[in-house]
């Protein structure tokens, strides 16, 4: 992980970021990044290497961002790239992905089909091991809306995942 002040250096290479962007949005920002990150990665090339935070972010994946951290969306890009690293390094606790905290910006998500609690197979290429491919899994019919029963939270409204491989 970066130095405080490299990450801050980095950040006011952009023309106006300093002067636009609080640390709240940016800390919102990697929040919500990081309960996102298996949709940024079924956005990547099959043979992105999962280890690698990738470059961009897909189109409805930088709006959503715009949206929910109000940062201007000429920023996002750069934003992404400051914190990457450290957004792919980040585990999000099982608990935090539950809280109430982010609310209002999983509401947004719906317009995005993203959500921080959806359920996405727990690996992201093949387990078979007679199969010779390292390609990332696919989704094999998008993702699509399920109801989820939490102990401490109820019914909560989210999505889940069908990852198939193309190696056999
Ligand atoms: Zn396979």
């Amino acid at each position: 992980m970066p130095a405080i002040v490299n990450l801050f250096s980095f950040l006011a290479e952009q023309p106006g970021f300093s002067e636009t962007v609080t640390f709240d949005q940016l800390s919102q920002f990697i929040g919500l990044a990081s309960s996102i990150k298996n949709d940024i990665l079924a956005a990547q090339p099959p043979t992105h290497d999962p280890n690698d935070p990738p470059l961009l972010l897909a189109p409805h994946q930088r709006v959503f961002l715009t949206q929910t951290c109000n940062i201007p969306l000429e920023f996002i890009d750069h934003c992404w790239l400051a914190v990457r690293e450290m957004v792919w390094r980040k585990t999000v606790e099982e608990g935090a992905r539950l809280n109430d905290h982010q609310f209002e910006a999983w509401y947004t998500g719906r317009d995005f089909q993203l959500s921080g609690q959806t359920l996405w197979p727990p690996t992201q290429q093949c387990t078979n091991t007679n199969c010779p491919s390292t390609q990332l899994l696919r989704e094999r019919d998008g993702i699509f809306p399920v109801t989820l029963f939490t102990l401490r939270n109820g019914a909560r409204a989210t999505y889940s995942t069908y990852l198939t491989c193309g190696g056999m």
